[in-house]
């Protein structure tokens, strides 16, 4: 892999627009910040190679190192990823109904795996007013405070890494997946440093189309709603084609076509819909806003998912057919949208540095062609 340091990361990536906000490059050192939903690089750092560059998901990223890290087998550019199966999910009968996203499959599968000591600690994005607020949760009481989508980017991995220098382990990390990908990469031990442990025990994809530039969202929606009084913001899936915000006693409604300019450019070079290299990763079911589509993919996240199934924090079914269909088909136009994107912009391959991704040539062809 080609790592360089946090000058190639600010001029190629942050100067670039190509910044996911993923938090994953701050808390490392003190050169890099979050604030108000964008990453600055404050003062020029002279290391020719760091774990902010290494870490990055949108500069360099070798998707084929991934795949035969986490799962011993080459990145194919299936639409879905590596998976071993798909379900239909909600919480489970033991857990009291909180307000979810759609069917708490996330909030159960993190409230029981810290109950049951499968991780010590959750990585959660929370919210203050409409900014994501991301927070260590260690007690399982606590994951409810996070349940529920910010669409906007959230410096989530920022909590990961200030979490790891203070010494936690066997992490449970909730993640997009651009930050899913990043996490894989930290989990990679990409500058071969001694001693080393992966600090995280459990990954949770969110699938992801786009996030919302949050300043840009908040100035949109401030002049619409009363901020201070939202509840719950949602994406319902097509056909409905409208961003919701949920106030006391009202919806309203505003048509994706006035939402999709607030959406950064980065997320157009972006190729995975499902968190790729989640242990699991949850989206929505279409049409059934209470339940959640749910792929196991290591032998890690079948452990828990059978384990949480066992004692009723989960209810899982196989998923239908035409749904897997469907899902297929929405993924792999993503993935042909962003690999297009990154062609046409000569961030394919190309020299070292410069690069969003490197694929292989039989790779490209095949996700084209799919
Ligand atoms: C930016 C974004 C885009 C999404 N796009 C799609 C999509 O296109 N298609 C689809 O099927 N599903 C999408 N989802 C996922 C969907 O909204 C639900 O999160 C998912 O179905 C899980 O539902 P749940 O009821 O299990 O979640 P809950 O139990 O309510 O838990 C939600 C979890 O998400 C975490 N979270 C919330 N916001 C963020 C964030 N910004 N970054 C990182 N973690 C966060 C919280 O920590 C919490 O643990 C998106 C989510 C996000 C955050
Ligand atoms: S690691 Fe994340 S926050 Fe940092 S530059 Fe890359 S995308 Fe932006
Ligand atoms: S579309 Fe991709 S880059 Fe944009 S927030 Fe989602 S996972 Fe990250």
């Amino acid at each position: 892999m080609n790592n360089f340091g946090a000058n190639k990361l600010a001029e190629r990536v942050i100067q670039a627009e190509l910044c996911s906000g993923c938090g994953a490059c701050i808390d490392l050192c003190p050169y890099f910040r979050s604030y108000r939903g964008k990453t600055a690089y404050l003062f020029p750092c002279t290391r020719e190679e760091g774990r902010c560059f290494a870490y990055c998901p949108k500069v360099e990223v070798d998707l084929d190192g991934i795949s035969r890290f986490l799962f011993a087998k080459p990145y194919d550019g299936h639409p879905l990823g590596n998976w071993r199966s798909i379900h239909v999910a909600r919480a489970g009968t033991r857990l009291k109904r909180q307000p979810f996203q759609s069917g708490g499959t996330v909030s159960a599968l993190m409230y029981f795996a810290l109950r049951s000591g499968c991780i010590r600690g959750a990585i959660l994005t929370g919210r203050k007013g409409l900014l994501p607020v991301p927070q260590l949760v260690t007690r399982p009481a606590g994951v409810w405070r996070h349940s529920l989508s910010k669409y906007t980017a959230a410096p989530t991995l920022a909590t990961l890494n200030r979490a790891v220098t203070a010494g936690h382990e066997a992490l449970g990390v909730v993640a997009t997946p651009c930050q899913a990908t990043a996490v894989a990469q930290m989990r990679m031990n990409p500058l071969q440093k001694s001693p080393f442990q992966d600090p995280t025990a459990l990954v949770i994809g969110l699938f992801c189309t786009w996030a919302l530039d949050f300043r840009k969202f908040e100035a949109f929606l401030a002049e619409r709603v009363p901020l201070q009084d939202i509840v719950k913001v949602d994406i319902p899936p097509p056909p409905a084609s409208v961003l919701e915000v949920y106030l006391p006693g009202e919806k309203r409604e505003f048509p994706l076509n006035e939402i999709r300019p607030l959406v950064p450019d980065t997320c157009g070079y972006c190729l995975d819909m499902t968190s790729e290299f989640a242990d699991v990763s949850v989206g929505v079911l279409e049409g059934q806003p209470d339940l959640n589509t749910l792929i196991v993919r290591t032998q890690r996240g079948e452990e828990i998912v059978r384990e949480a199934q066992r004692q009723e924090y989960l209810i899982i079914e196989d998923m239908p057919g035409e749904n897997r269909e469907h899902l297929e088909w929405a993924a792999g136009n993503k993935k042909q949208r962003g690999i297009r994107r990154c062609m046409e912009t000569g961030r394919l391959n190309g020299e070292a540095g410069t690069a969003c991704l490197r694929l292989t040539a039989e790779v490209t062809d095949r996700i084209l062609e799919n």
